[in-house]
């Protein structure tokens, strides 16, 4: 996908503030990040959304969850934390490649969706 944003930043034309990066994962700091640790991980190739995932993803979606996983760990998120995937409009993705929000710091984070 060449106007992709998120495409844009693996391919190194966008610069990001990168965590980690493998074949198949990257990970990188959220540019307005909503708490002290907020990093996104992504597939390297494009995946619109949760909603577009496919079985051959399967393998490569495992290693974003590992890999966010253990960079949670070493972003020092070692008392929890929350990962967030936006999917489509009901819910508020705005950017359509598919990656997932880690988010956390010392405080406790607010509670996720209010009734
Ligand atoms: P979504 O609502 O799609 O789940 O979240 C997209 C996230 O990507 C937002 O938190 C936004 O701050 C982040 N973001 C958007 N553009 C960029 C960018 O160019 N660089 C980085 N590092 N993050 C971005
Ligand atoms: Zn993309």
């Amino acid at each position: 996908m060449t106007d992709c944003i998120f495409c844009k930043i693996v391919r190194g034309e966008i610069p990001a503030k990168k965590i980690y990066e493998d074949e198949d994962v990257l990970a990188f700091h959220d540019i307005r990040p909503i708490a002290p640790v907020h990093f996104l991980v992504i597939p390297k190739t494009h995946i619109p959304s949760m909603a577009e995932l496919q079985p051959e993803h399967e393998a490569t979606m495992g290693k974003v969850m590992l890999a966010a996983s253990k960079l949670a760990r070493e972003q020092g998120s070692t008392d929890g934390y929350r990962t967030i995937i936006n999917t489509g409009r009901v819910g508020l993705q705005e950017v359509y490649h598919l990656h997932v929000h880690v988010v956390g710091g010392p405080d406790v984070l607010p509670a996720m969706l209010k009734r």
